[in-house]
């Protein structure tokens, strides 16, 4: 077949606080964070050419993904590459439920952990070691957690060649089954118990990211959310729900939120020419994000313990993200995005209510979702909403067990089978330099 000639696209990525200064995608990816604190963007997010629109309804997923990931990407990596890595990260579905008229469930929950974050660790884990193959040293990977990104990280680099991960979360801050998946691999993988919260233990591995010296040393990266090639997967799924949905009718996606990658990377999906009828960003009291669309003002606030302990963000990492996708406009973000926020108590209540309703059962997390929803359509009636359930039940299992009685919720063998595993962990102090102690 003649190809017309082309002119390859090597896109280039700035930060959020310099603009016009750019970085290749190597560089965005394994550095992840810019050397002056802001966050690494896309030059151009141009919209899916029409060639795209005419069957993508039909294309499996992995090939939609690999569709979307181009658009963004360009030429940095060759097809065949791209294509490659998208299949084998993204080989699980993402089926939409609906579960009662205008209440569509997004299962995101069918990867080897059990959360969406499974989509953005698996990618982010085949493309860092598709950019440093050849490479004469070790990359180490520092991630901070609240509860899912360390096992689904954990999982998408364990026996990765060329790659260690250290894993720091909350002492007490994450459940039983998800502290197993984080502590329960070896071999390249080690977890730290940190003597605080979800933003200490984000504190730490950022400070030391800005320890440039460290950082070279040791060939460090990171794998938070901040990490750009996390976000592009997660924007594959947008698409995915919304062509479940009948021809012709826009979402309106209710998204469980902590540090905002997901919600980000929905507004890309967006920026590709994704028709969405409106944002939900919804959240437990650490509702930062709700209070700044409702007032204009930008005022983080230390993280408090919920029962939907992945969202108990104090300081979303990815706002930098949103207010750059929208030039730093307040009231352009307020037109798209909208924000609710939702205690514990309404949380069970909810998880209650939908299993009694509808027969379905929802974590927390996607009950704060369907919380949101509930409210968004009492305001605007024929919204089509699609909650993103972002982990599954059993990850949350003596809260689903309170509400729902013990015995009630269905476990996945992958996940029950790590209960007998012994936790291999060390306990730290939320001082920056114990990360030290695991880099030599
Ligand atoms: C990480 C996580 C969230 C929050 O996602 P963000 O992209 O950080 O907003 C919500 N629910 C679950 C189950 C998660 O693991």
């Amino acid at each position: 077949m003649s190809q017309p000639s082309q002119t390859h696209l090597i896109v280039k990525f700035y930060s959020t606080n310099s603009p016009d200064t750019f970085v290749d995608l190597k560089e965005a990816v394994i550095r992840s964070l810019p050397a002056d604190n802001g966050l690494y963007m896309p030059e151009s997010i141009e919209p899916l050419p029409e060639s795209f629109w005419e069957n993508w309804r039909e294309m499996p997923l992995a090939e939609l993904g690999f569709h979307v990931a181009k658009q963004i990407l360009g030429d940095s990596i060759p097809d065949s590459d791209l294509k490659e890595i998208v299949s084998e990260a993204i080989n699980f579905d993402a089926p939409l439920v609906t579960i009662a008229p205008q209440t569509h469930i997004l299962e995101l929950f069918h990867g080897p952990t059990l959360a969406f974050k499974d989509f953005g660790a698996r990618f982010m884990a085949r493309t860092m070691a598709y950019l440093t193959k050849g490479d004469d040293k070790d990359l180490t990977i520092l991630v901070a957690t609240s509860g899912d990104t360390g096992g689904a990280v954990a999982s998408a680099f364990h026996n990765v060649p060329g790659t260690r991960v250290i894993i720091l979360y909350p002492k007490g801050g994450v459940s039983a089954l998800q502290e197993k998946q984080l502590t329960t691999l070896g071999g390249n993988i080690t977890a730290l118990e940190v003597d605080g919260t979800f933003d200490d233990c984000q504190a730490m591995v950022k400070a030391t990211f800005l320890d440039r010296e460290l950082s070279l040393k040791y060939n460090l990266t990171s794998a938070n959310s901040i990490n750009i090639s996390r976000l592009i997967p997660q924007s594959f799924y947008y698409f995915h729900a919304a062509r479940q949905l009948p021809e012709g009718v826009l979402p309106t996606f209710v998204i469980p939120s902590g540090n905002f990658g997901n919600l980000t990377a929905g507004l890309l999906a967006e920026k590709l020419g994704l028709p969405v009828a409106h944002w939900i960003a919804a959240t437990n009291i650490n509702d930062t994000v709700p209070r700044y669309l409702a007032e204009g003002e930008y005022d983080p606030q230390p993280s408090h313990a919920t029962i939907s302990n992945a969202m108990d963000v104090g300081a979303p990492s990815n706002f930098a993200r949103m207010k750059n996708l929208f030039g730093d406009s307040w009231e352009a973000m307020r037109e798209s995005i909208s924000g609710l926020a939702f205690s514990d108590d309404e949380t069970r209540e909810a998880i209650r209510a939908v299993n009694e309703g509808t027969g379905y059962t929802i974590d927390p997390h996607g009950a704060v979702g369907i919380l949101a929803a509930e409210i968004w359509r009492q305001a605007v009636p024929d919204a089509e909403t699609i909650i993103l359930e972002t982990a599954h039940p059993s990850k949350f299992l003596p809260t689903m067990e309170e509400e729902l009685g013990a015995g009630n919720i269905e476990v996945p063998e992958r996940l029950a089978s790590l209960a007998d595993l012994p936790k291999e962990s060390h306990h730290v102090s939320k001082a920056p330099k114990e990360i030290l102690k695991f880099l030599g």
